[in-house]
């Protein structure tokens, strides 16, 4: 079977999957389950592993992305930037205006915030990988459609896989809520270690969050903080 067509058949499972997944939260299916079945995601993770597939393959599969109705209103796909090998992987929710204009996440007043955050922390944009839920905007920021996020996921599940960081953080309630499959307030989710595709998790609030809501920042340092003591407890492998 050529490359291509596994990422193809990965791609519409992953999709089946989330999707499925986002009904069952909204209540739309007859045997509703709470802790939602990670066998096919486990799958995938060890078929990507086993496949050694890189970044630049995965963003080559995504191409002119198409594949859903954000792509007649985007100007640029925001793939995701930073260091393929990094420990740390931030996934936010969507790119907006800025992002949209420059084709890379979080370089707007959030993602100065962020890059603030990081430095706190010791760390640089280099340092880490940055990618959203979404690759597009969605037209006037509004909030992501189930559809979209359905198609989209599947290559976040695959940016993961390649990347295989030691500490996942899920900024804000949208990310959050795809990546682990819940509909838990974020105010009660976060500083909580939760675990995706068996790496460790910390949701936090959004950078954007803080920006209007700045008494949050103490509760981000304290998730970060966790993170640190996380990494450092790891090592560099
Ligand atoms: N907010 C996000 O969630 N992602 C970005 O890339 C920018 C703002």
């Amino acid at each position: 079977m050529s490359e291509k067509l596994i990422n193809e058949i990965r791609e519409t499972l992953a999709s089946a999957r989330s999707q499925f997944e986002y009904l069952s939260d909204l209540g739309l299916e007859s045997q509703k389950t709470d802790r939602p079945d990670r066998c096919n995601e486990q799958q995938c993770v060890e078929a990507n592993a086993a496949s050694g597939e890189t970044l630049d393959a995965i963003r080559a599969d995504l191409g002119d992305c198409h594949r859903c109705d954000l792509a007649a209103s985007r100007t640029e796909l925001v793939y995701g930037v930073g260091n393929p090998n990094a420990r740390l992987v931030l996934v936010g929710e969507a790119p907006g205006r800025e992002e949209d204009v420059k084709g890379e996440p979080f370089v707007g007043e959030a993602g100065r915030l962020l890059d603030r955050i990081l430095l706190a922390m010791g760390m640089q944009r280099e340092d880490v990988y940055i990618c959203n839920v979404l690759k597009c905007r969605p037209p006037n920021n509004r909030d992501p459609q189930p559809d979209e996020v359905a198609t989209c996921e599947a290559f976040l599940i695959r940016q993961v896989a390649a990347i295989r960081p030691q500490v996942i953080v899920g900024l804000g309630r949208f990310a959050v809520h795809c990546l682990l499959k819940t509909k838990a307030p974020i105010s009660r989710l976060r500083g909580e270690w939760q675990s995706y595709q068996g790496i460790p998790l910390m949701p936090t609030y959004h950078p954007a969050y803080l920006l209007r809501n700045p008494d949050g920042k103490r509760d981000v340092w304290e998730d970060m903080k966790e993170v640190m003591r996380r990494l450092q407890a790891e090592g560099d492998g």
